[in-house]
């Protein structure tokens, strides 16, 4: 037997004994794992899966065991995801600080930070937020103009950050700064700042998708330590593309049906909508479009599959995330249209399950809606295309 058949071995045993019943059935939003100091755990089996996949190092299974990771090589963690999914478990952990910062901090932070923050994202301690857009810096990021001033022991920070999502439930943001005025990319930095200074004011954003996460941030004479500050003062840019690659690749994967998979998944959908014939779905115009879409997120995953075997082990995401980003939520948005095709006005709920509206349909209205800014958040499908045609393609600039 293979080292990697008795790991498989292994880690088949312990999943089969540490992860509760309750986490092996499809995730309703409200108990998604974002943890944090003031943890809502709806569900305490939630709590349970993250504490015991934290201990083994698994809710991020490659990083470096000195930091608390799981230290698997990429053939092990490819093992460790499939019988996850053998077991259809809920991911232990959700966060901005598990998919976005922490790879970035294992890349540019010093040792003293790795060895603070790093085990604190794994164990879902700390929620963080992202602070990257402003009013008048979206797709033009760096344009921002929130101010970091030195002030001998302390940055002193002023400005507005806006769609911050979760903000006002976060503990910490990272966040980008002006830290020179004169230039645009070579004066930003990148600066870790707790939600509970002094000056720190979110304030929600009302949405038409009824669950809006977004938030204004304001920040109003901050008085933020030294030793917060990522990388080289003024160098921030470059954290800052690297970080925006890591979160693309995580919004790339929602091409993979994540989020209708608190739903059964679609073709569960349409054949309880439509009843079935044999064990295909009944209705052969929307079987079509069913497969069509079915075959579409294959061949999306089994890309994505062979970008991430072509990658060497530990190498970060670059140009590339792009593409995926600008498909894989096309994939996404796709799904959603056709779950609102498969239900008709069924799909279209509002108002609150306690006004008698049914629980799925609910879901489904809300996501499809929220689907819709998948093309928006982490840089534009636009904005992508640009990176493609530059980065990828080598094409000359307009
Ligand atoms: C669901 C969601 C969650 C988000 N969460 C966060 C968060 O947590 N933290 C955070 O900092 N930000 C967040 N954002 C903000 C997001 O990053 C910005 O909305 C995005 O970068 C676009 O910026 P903008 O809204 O200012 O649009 P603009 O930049 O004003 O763009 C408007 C339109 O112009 C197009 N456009 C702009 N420039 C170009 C160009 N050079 N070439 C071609 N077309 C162009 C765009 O594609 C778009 O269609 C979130 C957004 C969404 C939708």
């Amino acid at each position: 037997m293979s080292a990697l058949d008795t790991f498989r071995d292994e880690t088949r045993n312990w999943l089969e004994e540490n992860c509760p019943d309750s986490m092996r059935t499809p995730m309703p939003e409200r108990e998604m794992p974002w943890a944090g100091k003031n943890p809502s755990f709806p569900n305490p089996d939630t709590k349970l899966w993250l504490d015991r996949m934290a201990a083994k190092g698994w809710t991020a299974p490659t990083w470096d065991k000195a930091y608390g990771g799981g230290g698997l090589s990429k053939d092990e963690n490819k093992i460790l995801q499939q019988e996850l999914s053998r077991l259809k478990a809920r991911p232990a952990l959700t966060s901005f600080g598990l998919w976005m910062l922490g790879p970035a901090l294992l890349e540019f932070a010093s040792e003293e930070q790795k060895k603070h923050y790093i085990p604190q994202i794994l164990k879902g301690e700390i929620r963080w937020c992202q602070g990257y857009s402003e009013p008048n810096a979206g797709s033009d990021l760096a344009g921002l103009q929130t101010k970091a001033e030195d002030k001998g022991d302390h940055y002193l920070v002023n400005g507005q950050k806006v769609w911050t999502s979760y903000a006002d439930s976060c503990d910490w943001i990272f966040c980008l700064v002006r830290t020179d005025t004169a230039v645009k990319h070579d004066g930003i930095s990148f600066l870790l700042i707790d939600m509970e200074t002094a000056g720190v004011e979110a304030r929600p954003i009302k949405l038409i998708s009824g669950s809006s996460p977004f938030c204004e941030t304001f920040f109003t004479d901050v008085k933020v330590p030294k030793e917060n500050l990522v990388g080289q003062l003024n160098k921030g840019w470059t954290i800052a593309k690297r970080l925006l690659e890591h979160e693309r690749s995580m919004i790339s994967g929602m091409g993979m049906g994540a989020g209708a998979a608190s739903m059964g998944g679609i073709e569960v959908v349409a054949k309880e909508h439509f009843g079935t014939h044999g064990d295909k779905i009944a209705d052969p115009t929307i079987r079509h479009a069913v497969a069509t879409h079915k075959m579409d997120q294959h061949a999306f995953g089994l890309t994505l599959k062979r970008a991430g075997d072509e990658a060497k082990a530990g190498m970060p995401p670059g140009a590339t995330a792009s593409m995926f980003k600008y498909y894989g939520t096309e994939v996404n948005k796709g799904r959603f249209e056709l779950l609102l095709d498969v239900l008709g006005t069924q799909a279209l709920g509002w108002g609150e399950e306690s006004d008698g509206y049914d629980s799925k349909e609910l879901a489904i209205t809300r996501s499809w809606l929220r689907s819709k800014g998948n093309s928006i958040e982490g840089g534009t499908s636009e904005v992508q295309l640009n990176v493609i045609a530059k980065n990828v393609l080598g094409l000359p600039k307009a």
